[in-house]
Protein backbone atom coordinates (compact mmCIF):
# COMPACT_ATOMS: atom_id res chain seq x y z
CA UNK A 1 0.00 0.00 0.00
CA UNK A 2 2.80 2.59 0.84
CA UNK A 3 4.65 1.49 -2.06
CA UNK A 4 1.19 2.37 -4.59
CA UNK A 5 0.41 5.54 -2.66
CA UNK A 6 3.95 7.03 -3.52
CA UNK A 7 3.57 6.24 -6.70
CA UNK A 8 1.24 8.50 -7.43
CA UNK A 9 2.95 11.54 -5.52
CA UNK A 10 5.93 9.96 -7.75
CA UNK A 11 4.04 10.20 -10.99
CA UNK A 12 2.87 14.09 -9.70
CA UNK A 13 5.97 14.82 -8.66
CA UNK A 14 7.82 13.67 -12.20
CA UNK A 15 5.19 15.66 -14.12
CA UNK A 16 6.80 17.97 -16.90
CA UNK A 17 7.20 21.37 -16.22
CA UNK A 18 10.16 22.27 -18.82
CA UNK A 19 8.30 23.39 -22.14
CA UNK A 20 11.66 22.43 -24.11
CA UNK A 21 11.40 18.92 -22.38
CA UNK A 22 7.47 18.69 -24.13
CA UNK A 23 8.65 19.36 -27.21
CA UNK A 24 11.69 17.48 -27.55
CA UNK A 25 9.99 14.44 -26.10
CA UNK A 26 7.24 14.93 -28.43
CA UNK A 27 9.76 15.66 -31.48
CA UNK A 28 8.39 19.01 -32.41
CA UNK A 29 10.51 21.81 -33.49
CA UNK A 30 12.16 23.68 -30.96
CA UNK A 31 10.69 27.14 -32.92
CA UNK A 32 7.56 26.76 -30.59
CA UNK A 33 9.90 27.46 -27.25
CA UNK A 34 10.01 30.92 -27.33
CA UNK A 35 6.43 31.21 -27.42
CA UNK A 36 5.52 28.59 -24.79
CA UNK A 37 8.39 30.31 -22.51
CA UNK A 38 6.85 33.85 -22.70
CA UNK A 39 3.06 32.44 -22.13
CA UNK A 40 3.90 30.25 -19.01
CA UNK A 41 5.25 32.90 -17.53
CA UNK A 42 1.90 33.38 -15.31
CA UNK A 43 0.76 30.17 -16.00
CA UNK A 44 3.24 27.54 -15.93
CA UNK A 45 3.05 24.52 -18.01
CA UNK A 46 2.49 21.33 -16.15
CA UNK A 47 1.68 17.59 -17.50
CA UNK A 48 1.74 14.30 -16.12
CA UNK A 49 4.11 11.76 -18.50
CA UNK A 50 1.05 9.34 -18.65
CA UNK A 51 -0.48 12.03 -20.42
CA UNK A 52 2.09 12.95 -22.62
CA UNK A 53 2.66 9.29 -23.54
CA UNK A 54 -1.42 9.51 -25.00
CA UNK A 55 -0.47 12.59 -27.27
CA UNK A 56 0.91 11.55 -30.89
CA UNK A 57 4.07 12.22 -31.91
CA UNK A 58 5.25 15.26 -34.36
CA UNK A 59 1.85 16.84 -34.57
CA UNK A 60 1.33 20.32 -33.53
CA UNK A 61 -2.46 19.88 -33.33
CA UNK A 62 -2.74 16.71 -31.55
CA UNK A 63 -5.92 17.10 -29.20
CA UNK A 64 -4.16 16.45 -26.10
CA UNK A 65 -0.90 18.80 -27.15
CA UNK A 66 -3.83 21.56 -27.44
CA UNK A 67 -4.86 21.53 -24.05
CA UNK A 68 -1.57 22.16 -22.50
CA UNK A 69 0.76 23.89 -24.56
CA UNK A 70 1.19 27.58 -24.23
CA UNK A 71 0.95 29.44 -27.02
CA UNK A 72 1.58 32.82 -28.53
CA UNK A 73 -2.12 33.57 -29.23
CA UNK A 74 -2.76 33.37 -24.91
CA UNK A 75 -0.51 36.87 -24.56
CA UNK A 76 -3.55 38.52 -26.70
CA UNK A 77 -5.71 40.84 -24.53
CA UNK A 78 -9.11 39.98 -26.15
CA UNK A 79 -12.06 42.61 -25.26
CA UNK A 80 -15.08 40.50 -23.65
CA UNK A 81 -12.33 37.91 -22.04
CA UNK A 82 -11.48 38.89 -18.33
CA UNK A 83 -9.74 37.71 -15.34
CA UNK A 84 -13.31 36.31 -13.22
CA UNK A 85 -15.33 35.21 -16.14
CA UNK A 86 -17.97 33.41 -13.48
CA UNK A 87 -18.14 36.02 -10.46
CA UNK A 88 -16.28 33.39 -8.45
CA UNK A 89 -13.91 35.99 -6.77
CA UNK A 90 -16.93 38.01 -5.42
CA UNK A 91 -19.43 34.75 -4.66
CA UNK A 92 -16.92 33.60 -2.06
CA UNK A 93 -18.22 32.77 1.11
CA UNK A 94 -15.07 32.50 3.00
CA UNK A 95 -12.34 29.70 3.47
CA UNK A 96 -12.44 28.43 0.10
CA UNK A 97 -16.54 27.63 -0.48
CA UNK A 98 -18.66 28.67 -2.89
CA UNK A 99 -22.64 28.76 -2.43
CA UNK A 100 -24.25 29.55 -5.26
CA UNK A 101 -26.80 27.36 -6.17
CA UNK A 102 -29.47 26.11 -4.23
CA UNK A 103 -28.42 22.71 -1.80
CA UNK A 104 -25.39 22.42 -2.58
CA UNK A 105 -22.02 24.22 -1.38
CA UNK A 106 -18.74 23.86 -3.28
CA UNK A 107 -15.60 23.63 -1.77
CA UNK A 108 -12.15 24.68 -2.98
CA UNK A 109 -9.77 22.66 -1.06
CA UNK A 110 -6.61 22.94 -3.08
CA UNK A 111 -5.27 25.69 -5.56
CA UNK A 112 -3.18 22.44 -7.12
CA UNK A 113 -3.43 20.75 -10.06
CA UNK A 114 -1.71 17.96 -11.79
CA UNK A 115 -2.28 19.25 -14.76
CA UNK A 116 -2.68 22.69 -16.27
CA UNK A 117 -5.04 22.96 -18.88
CA UNK A 118 -4.83 26.71 -20.95
CA UNK A 119 -8.52 27.21 -21.27
CA UNK A 120 -8.92 26.75 -17.58
CA UNK A 121 -10.87 29.63 -15.96
CA UNK A 122 -8.68 29.58 -12.65
CA UNK A 123 -5.41 30.41 -14.93
CA UNK A 124 -5.90 33.92 -13.01
CA UNK A 125 -6.55 32.12 -9.58
CA UNK A 126 -3.83 32.21 -6.41
CA UNK A 127 -2.99 28.56 -7.46
CA UNK A 128 -0.36 27.68 -4.64
CA UNK A 129 -2.60 29.02 -2.08
CA UNK A 130 -3.03 26.01 0.10
CA UNK A 131 -6.67 25.86 1.89
CA UNK A 132 -8.01 25.02 5.38
CA UNK A 133 -6.94 21.59 6.31
CA UNK A 134 -4.80 23.92 9.19
CA UNK A 135 -7.80 24.60 11.09
CA UNK A 136 -9.41 20.75 10.86
CA UNK A 137 -11.72 22.85 8.31
CA UNK A 138 -13.50 24.61 11.51
CA UNK A 139 -14.90 27.54 8.65
CA UNK A 140 -16.61 24.52 6.20
CA UNK A 141 -18.15 23.15 9.08
CA UNK A 142 -19.53 25.88 11.00
CA UNK A 143 -20.87 27.46 7.69
CA UNK A 144 -22.87 24.12 7.27
CA UNK A 145 -24.25 24.34 10.70
CA UNK A 146 -25.84 27.87 9.80
CA UNK A 147 -26.86 26.51 6.14
CA UNK A 148 -28.77 23.57 7.18
CA UNK A 149 -30.34 23.38 4.05
CA UNK A 150 -27.24 22.40 1.60
CA UNK A 151 -27.47 18.65 1.82
CA UNK A 152 -24.43 17.92 -1.01
CA UNK A 153 -21.20 19.07 -0.35
CA UNK A 154 -18.71 19.49 -3.76
CA UNK A 155 -15.20 19.06 -3.36
CA UNK A 156 -13.50 20.62 -6.16
CA UNK A 157 -10.15 22.84 -6.75
CA UNK A 158 -8.02 23.36 -8.36
CA UNK A 159 -8.42 18.77 -7.98
CA UNK A 160 -9.74 18.05 -4.85
CA UNK A 161 -7.83 14.66 -5.28
CA UNK A 162 -4.40 16.46 -5.05
CA UNK A 163 -4.62 15.88 -0.90
CA UNK A 164 -3.39 12.79 0.04
CA UNK A 165 -5.56 10.22 1.36
CA UNK A 166 -5.23 10.84 4.97
CA UNK A 167 -6.16 14.53 4.33
CA UNK A 168 -9.25 13.70 2.87
CA UNK A 169 -10.12 11.23 5.82
CA UNK A 170 -9.98 14.18 7.99
CA UNK A 171 -11.97 16.03 5.99
CA UNK A 172 -15.09 13.25 5.44
CA UNK A 173 -15.09 13.15 9.33
CA UNK A 174 -15.33 16.56 10.00
CA UNK A 175 -18.07 16.24 7.38
CA UNK A 176 -19.69 13.12 8.84
CA UNK A 177 -20.45 14.58 12.20
CA UNK A 178 -23.13 17.18 11.37
CA UNK A 179 -25.17 14.67 9.96
CA UNK A 180 -26.47 16.94 7.03
CA UNK A 181 -24.73 16.02 4.54
CA UNK A 182 -26.88 13.47 2.17
CA UNK A 183 -24.42 13.00 -1.14
CA UNK A 184 -20.67 13.85 -1.14
CA UNK A 185 -19.61 15.44 -4.94
CA UNK A 186 -15.87 15.25 -6.45
CA UNK A 187 -15.00 17.27 -9.40
CA UNK A 188 -11.37 15.54 -10.14
CA UNK A 189 -9.54 15.30 -13.73
CA UNK A 190 -6.92 13.29 -12.07
CA UNK A 191 -8.51 9.84 -13.05
CA UNK A 192 -8.06 10.97 -16.41
CA UNK A 193 -4.75 12.43 -16.81
CA UNK A 194 -3.29 10.60 -13.75
CA UNK A 195 -5.07 7.39 -13.36
CA UNK A 196 -2.14 6.53 -10.47
CA UNK A 197 -4.14 8.31 -7.99
CA UNK A 198 -6.50 5.70 -7.87
CA UNK A 199 -5.11 3.38 -5.57
CA UNK A 200 -6.00 1.17 -2.61
CA UNK A 201 -6.40 3.65 -0.18
CA UNK A 202 -8.49 6.28 -1.91
CA UNK A 203 -10.76 3.11 -3.20
CA UNK A 204 -11.08 1.99 0.22
CA UNK A 205 -11.70 6.24 1.62
CA UNK A 206 -14.62 6.03 -1.28
CA UNK A 207 -16.13 2.64 -0.74
CA UNK A 208 -16.84 3.70 3.43
CA UNK A 209 -18.07 6.85 3.12
CA UNK A 210 -21.32 7.54 5.01
CA UNK A 211 -23.48 8.78 1.75
CA UNK A 212 -23.31 8.45 -1.47
CA UNK A 213 -20.11 9.38 -3.74
CA UNK A 214 -20.66 11.19 -7.19
CA UNK A 215 -17.06 11.73 -9.20
CA UNK A 216 -17.13 13.92 -11.77
CA UNK A 217 -14.50 13.62 -14.59
CA UNK A 218 -13.43 16.12 -16.77
CA UNK A 219 -12.26 14.32 -20.48
CA UNK A 220 -12.64 16.10 -23.25
CA UNK A 221 -11.53 13.79 -25.94
CA UNK A 222 -11.39 10.09 -26.68
CA UNK A 223 -7.80 10.18 -26.89
CA UNK A 224 -7.76 10.71 -23.33
CA UNK A 225 -9.33 7.75 -22.34
CA UNK A 226 -6.77 4.66 -22.92
CA UNK A 227 -6.30 1.63 -20.39
CA UNK A 228 -5.03 3.30 -17.83
CA UNK A 229 -8.31 5.50 -17.10
CA UNK A 230 -10.31 2.19 -18.11
CA UNK A 231 -8.64 0.85 -15.20
CA UNK A 232 -8.75 3.40 -12.46
CA UNK A 233 -12.43 3.86 -13.57
CA UNK A 234 -13.81 0.45 -13.53
CA UNK A 235 -11.98 0.17 -9.97
CA UNK A 236 -14.65 3.39 -9.06
CA UNK A 237 -17.34 2.75 -10.33
CA UNK A 238 -16.73 -1.14 -8.43
CA UNK A 239 -16.06 0.72 -5.56
CA UNK A 240 -19.75 2.19 -5.73
CA UNK A 241 -19.21 5.60 -6.98
CA UNK A 242 -21.43 7.20 -9.07
CA UNK A 243 -19.58 8.46 -12.79
CA UNK A 244 -20.15 11.27 -14.56
CA UNK A 245 -18.13 13.52 -16.89
CA UNK A 246 -18.09 17.00 -17.94
CA UNK A 247 -15.89 18.78 -21.14
CA UNK A 248 -15.31 21.60 -22.00
CA UNK A 249 -16.27 22.45 -25.84
CA UNK A 250 -12.83 23.58 -27.55
CA UNK A 251 -11.63 24.92 -30.59
CA UNK A 252 -9.40 22.58 -32.26
CA UNK A 253 -10.08 20.22 -29.83
CA UNK A 254 -13.60 18.85 -29.69
CA UNK A 255 -15.49 21.26 -31.76
CA UNK A 256 -17.16 18.69 -34.26
CA UNK A 257 -19.64 15.83 -33.66
CA UNK A 258 -17.57 12.71 -34.59
CA UNK A 259 -15.10 13.56 -31.84
CA UNK A 260 -17.72 14.27 -29.29
CA UNK A 261 -19.95 11.13 -30.08
CA UNK A 262 -16.74 9.09 -29.97
CA UNK A 263 -16.57 10.41 -26.64
CA UNK A 264 -19.46 9.57 -25.18
CA UNK A 265 -19.45 6.12 -26.74
CA UNK A 266 -15.95 5.75 -24.93
CA UNK A 267 -16.75 7.20 -21.57
CA UNK A 268 -19.81 4.61 -21.66
CA UNK A 269 -17.16 1.59 -22.38
CA UNK A 270 -15.38 3.10 -19.29
CA UNK A 271 -18.64 3.24 -17.01
CA UNK A 272 -18.99 6.71 -16.93
CA UNK A 273 -22.34 8.75 -18.07
CA UNK A 274 -22.15 12.29 -19.51
CA UNK A 275 -22.70 15.45 -17.53
CA UNK A 276 -22.24 18.84 -18.61
CA UNK A 277 -20.62 20.38 -21.75
CA UNK A 278 -19.74 23.27 -21.18
CA UNK A 279 -19.35 26.52 -23.78
CA UNK A 280 -15.99 28.15 -22.54
CA UNK A 281 -16.00 30.62 -19.99
CA UNK A 282 -15.11 33.80 -21.16
CA UNK A 283 -10.92 33.81 -19.50
CA UNK A 284 -8.21 36.14 -20.79
CA UNK A 285 -5.63 34.27 -22.31
CA UNK A 286 -8.37 31.28 -23.77
CA UNK A 287 -10.13 33.10 -26.22
CA UNK A 288 -8.24 30.91 -29.12
CA UNK A 289 -10.37 28.22 -27.53
CA UNK A 290 -13.77 29.86 -28.29
CA UNK A 291 -16.42 29.12 -30.84
CA UNK A 292 -19.57 31.31 -31.70
CA UNK A 293 -22.69 29.81 -29.42
CA UNK A 294 -24.32 29.48 -32.83
CA UNK A 295 -21.53 26.66 -33.84
CA UNK A 296 -21.86 24.86 -30.51
CA UNK A 297 -25.60 24.47 -30.50
CA UNK A 298 -24.79 23.26 -34.10
CA UNK A 299 -22.41 20.75 -32.87
CA UNK A 300 -24.94 19.76 -30.33
CA UNK A 301 -28.14 19.14 -32.69
CA UNK A 302 -26.28 16.99 -34.26
CA UNK A 303 -24.70 15.07 -31.08
CA UNK A 304 -28.94 14.89 -30.03
CA UNK A 305 -29.42 13.32 -33.32
CA UNK A 306 -26.83 10.36 -32.96
CA UNK A 307 -26.37 9.44 -29.98
CA UNK A 308 -29.27 7.93 -27.21
CA UNK A 309 -30.20 10.60 -24.83
CA UNK A 310 -28.65 9.03 -21.94
CA UNK A 311 -25.32 9.31 -23.74
CA UNK A 312 -26.01 13.53 -24.88
CA UNK A 313 -24.13 15.55 -22.38
CA UNK A 314 -26.06 18.86 -21.70
CA UNK A 315 -24.84 22.28 -23.20
CA UNK A 316 -24.57 24.82 -20.84
CA UNK A 317 -22.80 27.87 -19.90
CA UNK A 318 -21.72 29.63 -16.97
CA UNK A 319 -22.97 32.95 -16.09
CA UNK A 320 -22.42 34.76 -12.82
CA UNK A 321 -25.60 35.78 -10.39
CA UNK A 322 -27.28 32.72 -12.50
CA UNK A 323 -29.43 30.09 -10.43
CA UNK A 324 -27.91 27.83 -11.92
CA UNK A 325 -25.93 26.40 -14.78
CA UNK A 326 -28.04 27.94 -17.98
CA UNK A 327 -28.96 25.78 -20.34
CA UNK A 328 -27.98 26.77 -24.32
CA UNK A 329 -30.12 26.29 -27.31
C1 LIG B 1 -21.09 24.25 -11.19
C2 LIG B 1 -21.29 24.55 -9.76
C3 LIG B 1 -22.05 23.71 -8.93
C4 LIG B 1 -22.67 22.44 -9.44
O1 LIG B 1 -23.73 22.65 -10.30
P1 LIG B 1 -24.55 21.38 -10.78
O2 LIG B 1 -25.48 21.92 -11.81
O3 LIG B 1 -25.25 20.82 -9.58
O4 LIG B 1 -23.58 20.41 -11.33
C5 LIG B 1 -22.25 24.06 -7.62
N1 LIG B 1 -21.71 25.18 -7.10
C6 LIG B 1 -20.98 26.01 -7.86
C7 LIG B 1 -20.41 27.23 -7.23
C8 LIG B 1 -20.72 25.72 -9.20
O5 LIG B 1 -19.95 26.55 -9.92
S1 LIG C 1 -9.12 23.27 -12.45
FE1 LIG C 1 -9.49 21.58 -13.90
S2 LIG C 1 -9.50 22.57 -15.93
FE2 LIG C 1 -8.49 23.97 -14.49
S3 LIG C 1 -6.30 23.55 -14.66
FE3 LIG C 1 -7.12 22.34 -12.93
S4 LIG C 1 -7.61 20.36 -13.86
FE4 LIG C 1 -7.41 21.80 -15.56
Amino acid sequence: MIARSASWKNALATAIRDPAELLALLELPKSLLDAAQQASKDFPLRVPRGFVARMRKGDIHDPLLRQVLPLREELATVAGYGHDPVGDLTAQAGDGLLHKYHGRVLLSATGACAIHCRYCFRRHFPYDAQRPARDQWQGVVDYLRAHQEVDELILSGGDPLMLDTPQLQGLSKRLAEGGQLKRLRLHSRLPIVLPERVDPPLLQWLATQPWPVVLVVHCNHPQELDQDTARALGQLHDAGVTLLNQSVLLAGVNDDSATLTKLSHRLFEQQVLPYYLHLLDKVAGAAHYDLPEQCAQAIHEQLRRQLPGYLLPRLVRELPGDAAKRPVG
